[in-house]
Formats: structure tokens, sequence, C-alpha cells
């Protein structure tokens, strides 16, 4: 069983009582005092005497200081000296006193290595090595030789660091590791990727996964949003980001299996080519041609599309009859495709226009829609929709449109949730359109969807949007 071991990470002797105290009443099962955050390093070692399992780590570049400094710690009732692989002073205390360490802040070698790496430290005490997660294949090595050590029933410590290396501390305890190490706070974090102690205790030790992947995950707000659904149902469970670069897309289905994921967002950029690796797909998904929705199943990965559901929300809010309604939408990528998906099912009269004109023709080609030129747009819509980044934060600050377009019986929406009011919406607003809606309740109302086909409950929509306001201060 993995014990959640607390990182102490303080700057002086009361600091270093204060968080013992706190984590201890918490339920923190072992301490991990970091003596190199002390700004003077004290005479009294007294936190160290505990009844539960306690280590002493001083990372230091000169071996002499510290040598004098993990004996005072043993004899002052540390359970555990932390010495890294590359010290001399791994085989001067007993083995049974040392957990000797390796780390890879860049990358996760191959099992073989790892392996290697494992049965060196092995000869010093406790094995314990942590590797940059890069990536699902990282994660699967990861959890390869995590089972593979777990078979040699020796105890040992293994380690995913960074965003994507999250699930490898989530799973600790299936994985088979001592220690999970979790901080004291946030800010406190010891190494990358660690999650509090407070985090770790909310959600057991083995909790509900979801996750997202796309690539690179920079922007996403879905892991905000979706962790308070999670907790505001009072859901043992996390939501993770796994960022997969197109070549580690094939890994997914297989990360979703090991790490028992139960369920995965699929952003930019793997929305259409997600689904050759599903085994069943929604109609609604299937007809957009893009899945932004996994559950996972014992019969298989399923694939649905709440963009749909969440758009279909968004226009519902502002009671538009769509049948034979004029539409335009902007843009003829992923988002505006399943736009155009829902849009002809309700029958709506749907015009496409992009900045990259053959695409828009394309697309309407596909669903029997209109494309038009941007140049050549006229005031003549009951609903015009943005499925562009223009207008984004950190894209060029413009409409996609000409504010000429917009009349005072359309309503106009934008995808764009960063930022809420955009461009196109500000000219919106000017023009005196009969209404807006912005990014935010289509992003709200598709994560509710996927919510809940991955608990089969509704989400609490208040504590979503809470989580996204409280991202965008
Ligand atoms: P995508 O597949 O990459 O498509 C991008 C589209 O935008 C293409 O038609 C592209 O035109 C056009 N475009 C890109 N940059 C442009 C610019 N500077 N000026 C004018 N047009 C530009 O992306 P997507 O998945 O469809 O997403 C589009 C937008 O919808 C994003 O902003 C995304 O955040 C938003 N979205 C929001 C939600 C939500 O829940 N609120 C959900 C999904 C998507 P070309 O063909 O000329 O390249």
């Amino acid at each position: 069983m993995t014990a959640n071991c607390a990182v102490i990470v303080a700057k002086d002797v009361l600091e270093a009582k204060a968080f013992r105290a706190e984590v201890i009443s918490k339920g923190a099962e072992a301490l991990e005092f970091r003596l190199d955050s002390f700004s003077t390093l004290p005479d009294d070692f007294s936190f160290f005497a505990a009844d539960l399992p306690t280590i002493a780590t001083f990372r230091s570049s000169s071996d002499e200081d510290r040598k004098d400094v993990f004996v005072h710690a043993l004899n002052a009732g540390a359970d555990y000296v932390d010495i890294e692989a590359d010290s001399v002073l791994r085989d001067q205390f007993p083995k049974d006193h040392v957990i000797c360490s390796y780390h890879d802040f860049e990358k996760t070698p191959t099992m073989e290595e790892i392996l290697l790496i494992f049965k060196d430290l092995l000869t010093s005490g406790i094995p314990k090595a942590a590797f940059m997660v890069r990536g699902p294949s990282d994660l699967l090595t990861i959890y390869d030789t995590a089972m593979h050590l777990r078979g040699m029933n020796q105890p040992f410590i293994l380690i995913g660091m960074g965003d994507a290396g999250e699930v490898t501390r989530i799973r600790a305890d299936e994985l088979g590791s001592l220690f999970n190490y979790c901080s004291v706070r946030l800010e406190l974090a010891s190494a990358p990727g660690q999650i509090t102690l407070e985090e770790t205790l909310r959600i057991g030790k083995d909790p509900v996964i979801t996750a997202i992947t796309g690539y690179p995950l920079t922007h996403t707000f879905s892991p905000e949003i979706q962790n308070a659904a999670l907790k505001a149902a009072k859901i043992s469970g996390r939501y993770v980001k796994i960022p997969a670069a197109s070549r580690e897309l094939d890994f997914i289905p297989a990360i979703l299996k090991k790490y028992r994921i139960t369920g995965m967002n699929v952003t930019i950029p793997h929305k259409e080519k997600i689904i050759p690796l599903l085994q069943k797909i929604d109609p609604l998904a299937k007809s957009a041609g893009a899945v932004n929705t996994i559950r996972n199943t014992p019969n298989g990965l399923e694939g649905f599309n709440t963009d749909i559901l969440g758009l279909a929300a968004s226009l519902a809010s502002v009671n538009m009859v769509l049948n034979d309604a004029k539409v335009l939408i902007i843009g003829a990528g992923g988002a505006a495709r399943a736009a155009v998906a829902y849009l002809s099912r309700v029958k709506a009269n749907i015009s496409i226009t992009n900045r990259t004109y053959s695409r828009a023709e394309n697309l309407a080609h596909e669903f029997g829609a209109s494309a038009v030129r941007i140049e050549e747009l006229k005031p003549d819509y009951a609903i015009i929709l943005n499925a562009t980044p223009a207008g984004m934060s950190g894209f060029e600050n413009v409409s996609p449109v000409p504010i000429t377009i917009l009349t005072k019986d359309c309503v106009v929406m934008d995808m764009i949730y960063d930022p809420e009011e955009t461009p196109l919406l500000k000219d919106a607003k000017a023009a005196g359109v009969k209404a807006t809606i912005c990014g935010k309740t289509m992003l709200i109302e598709q994560a509710a969807a996927a919510f809940t086909i991955w608990t089969g409950l509704q989400p609490d929509r208040a504590a979503m949007k809470k989580a996204f306001e409280e991202r965008t201060v």
C-alpha cells in the first residue's frame, strides 16, 4: 500500500513544526523534510521523531557538509535519508535507512534503461526514480516498468513528473510506489506535477480519473471546469491533462485502459484522427466527423461530440427557431463542421464563409449548404456564428466579418471564450443586435454534457462557471 508522504518545504524549525502538525492532523502517512529549504540549517531536528516514517532530504553539491546533516537526522529519529545516485554518500549509511534517488527532468528513458537504473539504485537502499513525462509513450513506459518492479517484491518509488505525469501520482497505489509525494501547498511543490496532500486525500487511493488530450494543451480551461464539477458532485476523482503530439495519438487507447481512465476529452488537433481508434461512434459525432469526448466502457471506447450539444444548448438559451433560419457560419475547421452538422440536422438554411474560401466551398458541398466569400457578405442572416479563433486572446484583435452585416434582427454567437467579449460581440452590441451569445456558454455546456456521459450525473453548472471565472481573472 502506498503511503501519502507530505513534503515539508519550510524556511525554519517553527514553520516545519507547524506544517508537520497540520499534515499529520490531515492524514499524511509519511513526512519528507526538505532540509535544503531552511534559510539556516537548525540544530533542532526533533521534528524527525514521529509515529510515521520520516525522510531527510538535503540536495547540495557538497557531500562533506551533508554527511553530518544526515547523521544528525538519523540520530534525531529520521527513518530514511534520501541520497542521490551520483553522491559518494549513498553507500555510507545502512541500506535500510537510505532512499537512493535518481531524477531526469528532461525525459523518461526506455523500460530497459529504467530497470538498469533501478538495479544500480537497489545496491544502496530503496530505489527511487522520477522521470519527466512528455506524453503517452512515456506514461506507458512508466506503467509497464512499475508492473515489472511490482513483480520483484521489493519496495520502490517510481514517479512521472510534469503535468503529463500527474496520472502516475494519482495511480501511485496501483503502480506500487512505496510513497506518493504530496505538497503541503500548491506553491510549495518540490517537483513538477506534485499534487497537494489535501487533494490527494480528497480523491483517495483509487479515484475516478477523467482527462483531456490534444496538443499542446496550454490554453485549455477544461481541467478547472471539470475538477470543479467533480468536487461539487463529491466524486473522488480528478481530471488531468495528457498532452499527445500527433505521432503519439495511437497510444491513447492503451493509456485509457492501463490507467483506468473513465473518460477523456479530445481537442485540437485530434478530434478527427481519434475516430479510427474508437470502437463505437455516436451518430451526432459521426455526422460531424469529429469526436471531442470518449467514454471508456468494458466493451471498448465510445466517441461523442459534446461541442454539438454545447452549441445546441447555447442557441436554445435565446429561444431561436432554427428550422429554416438563415445562419452564417464563419470558419471551416472542426468547430464549424460540428455547427454545420447540427444546424443541417435541424434544417437551418446554412451559408459558410471562411478566410480560405475553398475550404468553405468543400464544407458547404458536403452538407448541401452555400459558400460565400467574406467580401461578398450581406446583412442577410438571422444567426451569425463565429467558429474561428479570430478575436481570441493571442490572435489579432479583429472581428472576422465586417460590422455592416450585423443587423438589429440577428443573433450573434462567438465560440471563443477567452476573452468573453470578443471584437465580434463588441461590434454586435454596438450594432444593437437582438442577442449575443459568448463561447463560455458553449464551453460550460459541452463540458457538462461530457460529465454526464462519464458519470451519469448532471453537474453543478454554477460551480463550473465559477471555476471558469476564477481562471479568467
Ligand atoms: P480549426 O479546426 O483549427 O479551424 C480554424 C478555422 O478558423 C479555420 O476555418 C481557419 O481558416 C479559421 N481561422 C484561423 N485563424 C484565423 C484568423 N486569424 N482569421 C480568420 N480565420 C481564421 O479550429 P476549431 O477546432 O474549428 O476551433 C475554432 C474556434 O472555435 C477556436 O477559437 C476554438 O477555441 C473555438 N471552439 C470553442 C468551443 C467552445 O466550447 N466554446 C468549442 C470548440 C471550438 P483557414 O481555413 O483559412 O485556416
